[in-house]
C-alpha cells in the first residue's frame, strides 16, 4: 500500500515536467512568429496580412512576412497596443509592441503549489504513521524487544505484605516451571489470573515476580497501549502477542491496567470505542482459542474490576481473581524492610514504629517514603538515614496523601474501629449468626472504611424469624457502638441501615412474619421498573396497609437496635480493649475478639 502512495508523488512531478516539455515543443513546432505591433500595422497597411483572429490582448493570423505572394502567409502573433497610443507612436515612427505579462508561470504555480503542499502534508503524515507502525511492522525481526522483558530479576522476596496473594500464585509458578508434570496428571490450570487491588499495592510487581520466580519469559503490555494505537492495530497486536507467546511457551502474558481495554462494551465515549471493542473482542477470541496445556498463563491487573466487561470474567477466561489488598501493619513493616535494603539506614531504626506511623499507606507509598527519607538525609549531609529523617518523610508523604483524600484521620479511624467491633460483638453474642472471620479497619474499595467479614458455614435455603432478626441486630451493631462510645452517630452506617430495612421490609411484606400485618404476601408481582418514566408496578394494597407496613418495619428495626445497644453496653469493657488492639494491628481475627469476650464473661 505504501509503495504505491510513494510512487504517485513522482507521477505528479513527472506530469508537470511532461506538460512543460509539450508546451515548449508546440511553440517551437508551430513556429508562430511574434512580431511587434507596429510591424503588424505596417504589414496591414501594405496589404500583406491575409487573415487574423482577434482576441482581447492578442492578434494571431497569417501574413506574407517574406514577400512570398503565392503562399497563404506565415503564422504570426502580436500583442495589441491601444489605438490612441499606437497612432501616436506610428506618427513618430517608433517600433512598438505590446507585451502581455506571462501568466504561465503564475498559473502553473497557482496549481502546482497547493498540490505540492497537499502532497507534502500527506507525505509527512504517512511517514509519521509508518514511523509508528514501524515497531509493529518490523515486529518479526525484533519482537523480543517489544513485549518481552528479559533479565527480570524480581522475585517473591521483593514483594512483601501480600502473603495471601503470593500463596495463591505459588501454584501458577509450579505449573510454569514444569507444565508437563501438571498436564500429565490431567490437572487443569486457570488460563487467566486477574490481580485486583487498589493502586500501588504491588500488582505489577507481583506479576513480574511470578515470571522471575519461574524463570519464564514475561510478555508485558498495558491495556492503554492497545487502545492508543491506530485503528485495527490493537486487534492485530493482540493476535501477534499470542502468536509470539505460544512460540516461547512456557511463559506469561501480562496485561497491566486491563480496565483501559476491558471496559464493558457498549458504554464510554461515542467515538473511538470501536477500536477498543475490536481489541477486546480479539483478546476474548484468543483467550478462548488457546490451550492452557501449552504453558501460556495470562495475567492481568486492574484496580477497577467492577467496570470490566463481564465476558472477561467468565469461566475459561480470567476466572481466577486474586485480591492484592492494602497491607496491614505487619505487611507495611515487611515492605519497608524490602525497600530499606536499598539505602544506608542507621542500625537503630525502629521499623515497627514506622509501620505503625503509616496506616493506610500502600507499597508504592512506602517505597516513596523510604526514598524521601534518603533524600532528606542527603540534604542534611548525613552518612546514614536515621529515624528523624523518616519521621519527617512520614509527615510529608502523609500530608500529600491526605490532600489526595486517600487516608482517613485518627479520630475517624477510632470511629471505624468501634463501629466494626460493634457488628462483630453483636454477631458473636447472638446465636445463629454467621461466624466472624476478620475485623479490619483497612479501607477497602472506595466506600468502605473498614469491614467485618462474616463467612457462612453452610449454604442456607431457609431462614428462621429469629435468625433474620439477629441479622438486623448485627447490621445495626455498628451504629449502636458509635452511640454508646461517642454519644454521637456518623454517616458510616448508611449501608447497614439500608440492608437492615430491606430485611425488615421483606419480613413484613413477603414472609408474613409480622403479627399485625398477618400472613399475607404483599410484595406484589415484581414488574419491570421503568426508572426514567417513573412508571412502576402498582402495589396491591390500601393506603392503610401501607402505613401499617411502614410502622411494622420501623418497629422491627427499632427493636433490634435496642437489642444491639443492650448487648454492647454489657460488653463495653471488651469493646474498649478490642478497639485498642484493632487500632494497633488494624486487623484482628474473630477468634481474638471471642477470647477477649470469654475472658471478660468468665
Ligand atoms: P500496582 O501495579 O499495584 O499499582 P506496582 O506494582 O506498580 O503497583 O507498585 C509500584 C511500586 O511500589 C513497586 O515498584 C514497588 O517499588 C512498590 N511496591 C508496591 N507494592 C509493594 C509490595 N507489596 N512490596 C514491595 N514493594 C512494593
Ligand atoms: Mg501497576
Ligand atoms: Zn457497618
Amino acid at each position: 500500500m505504501e509503495k504505491h502512495h510513494k510512487f504517485s508523488i513522482w507521477y505528479v512531478l513527472l506530469g508537470i515536467w511532461v506538460v512543460l516539455l509539450l508546451q515548449q515543443y508546440l511553440v517551437s513546432v508551430l513556429a508562430i512568429k511574434v512580431i511587434p505591433y507596429s510591424e503588424f500595422l505596417r504589414l496591414l497597411k501594405e496589404n500583406k496580412v491575409t487573415e487574423v483572429a482577434v482576441k482581447a490582448n492578442e492578434i494571431q493570423g497569417r501574413a506574407l512576412l517574406n514577400g512570398d505572394v503565392q503562399s497563404k502567409g506565415e503564422l504570426f502573433r502580436t500583442i495589441r497596443v491601444d489605438q490612441e497610443l499606437s497612432e501616436l507612436l506610428a506618427q513618430y515612427h517608433v517600433t512598438f509592441k505590446g507585451e502581455v505579462e506571462s501568466t504561465f508561470l503564475r498559473d502553473l504555480m497557482s496549481w502546482v503549489f497547493p498540490i505540492l503542499l497537499f502532497v507534502g502534508i500527506w507525505y509527512f503524515m504517512m511517514r509519521r504513521m509508518t514511523g509508528q507502525q514501524a515497531g509493529f511492522m518490523t515486529l518479526g525481526k525484533n519482537k523480543a524487544k517489544i513485549y518481552m522483558e528479559d533479565e527480570l530479576n524480581v522475585t517473591f522476596d521483593d514483594v512483601a505484605g501480600v502473603d495471601e496473594a503470593k500463596q495463591e500464585l505459588v501454584e501458577v509458578i509450579e505449573f510454569l516451571k514444569d507444565p508437563h508434570k501438571y498436564t500429565e496428571l490431567g490437572g487443569k490450570l486457570p488460563k487467566g489470573v486477574l490481580l485486583v487491588g487498589p493502586p500501588g499495592t504491588g500488582k505489577t510487581l507481583l506479576a513480574k515476580a511470578v515470571a522471575g520466580e519461574s524463570r519464564v519469559p514475561f510478555f508485558s503490555l498495558s491495556g492503554s497501549e492497545f487502545v492508543e494505537m491506530f485503528v485495527g492495530l490493537g486487534a492485530a497486536r493482540v493476535r501477534d502477542l499470542f502468536v509470539q507467546a505460544k512460540e516461547k511457551a512456557p511463559c506469561i502474558i501480562f496485561i497491566d491496567e486491563l480496565d483501559a481495554l476491558g471496559k464493558a462494551r457498549g458504554f464510554g465515549a461515542v467515538g473511538g470505542h470501536d477500536e477498543r471493542e475490536q481489541t477486546l473482542n480479539q483478546l476474548l477470541v484468543e483467550m478462548d482459542g488457546f490451550d492452557p496445556k501449552v504453558g501460556v498463563i495470562l495475567m492481568a491487573a486492574t484496580n477497577r474490576p467492577e467496570i470490566l466487561d463481564p465476558a472477561l470474567l467468565r469461566p475459561g477466561r480470567f476466572d481466577r481473581q486474586i485480591l492484592v489488598d492494602r497491607p496491614d501493619k505487619k505487611g507495611r513493616e515487611d515492605i519497608l524492610k524490602v525497600h530499606l535494603k536499598g539505602i544506608k539506614a542507621s542500625e537503630d531504626l525502629d521499623v515497627e514504629r514506622l509501620a505503625a506511623m503509616t496506616p493506610g499507606m500502600v507499597g508504592a507509598d512506602l517505597a516513596n517514603l523510604v526514598n524521601e527519607a534518603a533524600i532528606l538525609a542527603v540534604r542534611r549531609k548525613k552518612k546514614q538515614v536515621d529515624m528523624s529523617d523518616f519521621e519527617e518523610a512520614v509527615e510529608r508523604v502523609m500530608a500529600g496523601l491526605e490532600k489526595k483524600n486517600r487516608l482517613i484521620n485518627k479520630s475517624e479511624r477510632e470511629i471505624v474501629a468501634y463501629h466494626e467491633l460493634g457488628h462483630a460483638t453483636v454477631a458473636l453474642s447472638l446465636p445463629g449468626t454467621d461466624p466472624v472471620q476478620k475485623i479490619s479497619i483497612i479501607p477497602r474499595g472506595i466506600a468502605a472504611l473498614g469491614y467485618t467479614m462474616q463467612v457462612p458455614t453452610e449454604d442456607r435455603f431457609l431462614m428462621k424469624r429469629t435468625e433474620l432478626l439477629n441479622k438486623i441486630a448485627v447490621l445495626l451493631g455498628g451504629r449502636a457502638a458509635e452511640e454508646i462510645v461517642f454519644g454521637d452517630i456518623s454517616t458510616g452506617a448508611h449501608n447497614d441501615l439500608s440492608k437492615a430495612s430491606d430485611i425488615a421490609r421483606s419480613m413484613v411484606k413477603e414472609y408474613g412474619m409480622s403479627a399485625k400485618v398477618g400472613q399475607v404476601y404483599l410484595a406484589g408481582e415484581k414488574r419491570p421498573l421503568y426508572l426514567e418514566t417513573g412508571f412502576r408496578g402498582q402495589d396491591e394494597y390500601s393506603e392503610a396497609t401501607a402505613q401499617l407496613i411502614d410502622a411494622e418495619v420501623r418497629e422491627i428495626v427499632e427493636q433490634q437496635y435496642l437489642k444491639a445497644l443492650e448487648i454492647l453496653k454489657k460488653w463495653r469493657p471488651v469493646l474498649d480493649r478490642a478497639a485498642k488492639l484493632l487500632l494497633e494491628k488494624e486487623k484482628i481475627d474473630g477468634e481474638t475478639l471471642k477470647s477477649l469476650m470469654d475472658e471478660a464473661g468468665a
